[in-house]
């Protein structure tokens, strides 16, 4: 078996990461999102760079240039400042590669004998789709579990050869309510409560995952609703629910300040809410 040559934008990888799954992983973020949260924290990722060449003449170290109406950045040069990403008027970076899962995993090849698998995240990386079978199929070969951090609007179980080579889900699960989902994303909350279902069928349902904006999302709702669609399955009182409490830090503006972050109060008493609708496993960051 061998990867094919499908390449897709990613806009970094971390080598080490314990917060994108279970055990030590590496993560590859991708660009592009088909879902614009007001409450992103990497808004970055958003959009894929339109080579408007705003950001060129900001960048402080002369690092980014635009040839043929495509921006070029010099990773060598970059002083990792960020004011490129602060300038840019489309929610994009001109740090961002194109790369294919051959060149992904020679850049993590040294770190294959301390982790214990590939997160892919993003952005949203199942608009990627095909690197992701490439990468995948390269995790495989080298024994590393494969695993996707996404919004839920991916038809992953109509998917069968991404979904055998995949090993599970981390599942956002921004709002049950599909009005509040479509308020916040722009998208209702039906694929992503219909995947839900279908990935804890399957046994493909790592982990579930509500960022906290206290006024602004009932996180309750949102916490009951979904535990009542997984309680008809066995094992989901010890699915990990992460229940995330909403930063400001990379937030873009004016959300950043029209949004607080919840109290360790707040925090624990949505987790002793989610206890009592019967999740055993429940992680708060
Ligand atoms: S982060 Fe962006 S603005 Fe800063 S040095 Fe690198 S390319 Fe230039
Ligand atoms: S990264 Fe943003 S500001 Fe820079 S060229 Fe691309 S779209 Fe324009």
């Amino acid at each position: 078996m061998s990867a094919g040559q499908n390449a897709a934008l990613v806009a970094r990888i971390i080598h080490h990461s314990v917060v994108d799954g279970p055990g030590n992983r590496a993560a590859v973020f991708l660009q592009g999102c088909n879902y614009h949260c007001s409450y992103c924290h990497n808004p970055e990722t958003i959009s894929v760079c339109c080579g408007c060449g705003t950001c060129v003449s900001m960048c402080p170290a002369g690092a980014i240039s635009i040839s043929d109406g495509r921006v070029i950045w010099d990773d060598e040069a970059c002083t990792g400042c960020d004011t490129c990403i602060h300038v840019c008027p489309h929610l994009s970076s001109p740090r961002v590669r194109r790369l294919t899962a051959e060149q992904v995993m020679e850049e993590i090849r040294g770190d294959i004998p301390f982790i214990r698998g590939i997160t892919v995240s993003g952005g949203e990386c199942t608009l990627q789709r095909d690197f992701l079978v490439d990468l995948f199929t390269l995790a495989k070969e080298h024994k590393l579990t494969a695993l996707l951090d996404s919004n839920g609007s991916y038809d992953y179980m109509a998917d069968a050869e991404l979904m055998n080579l995949c090993d599970g889900v981390m599942l956002d699960v921004k709002a049950f309510d599909t009005a509040v989902h479509k308020e916040l994303t722009g998208r209702g909350s039906e694929p992503v409560i219909e995947n839900a279902r279908k990935l804890m069928a399957a046994g493909k349902l790592t982990e579930i995952r509500t960022v906290i904006v206290p006024g602004v999302l009932p996180s309750e709702e949102t916490i009951a609703g979904i535990a009542d669609v997984l309680k008809e399955f066995p094992g989901y009182e010890t699915l990990r629910y992460k229940l995330i409490a909403y930063r400001n830090l990379g937030v873009r503006e004016p959300y950043n300040t029209l949004f607080r972050s919840p109290s360790p109060e707040e925090m624990q008493d949505l987790k002793a809410f989610a206890e009592q609708k019967g999740f055993r496993n429940i992680v708060v960051i």
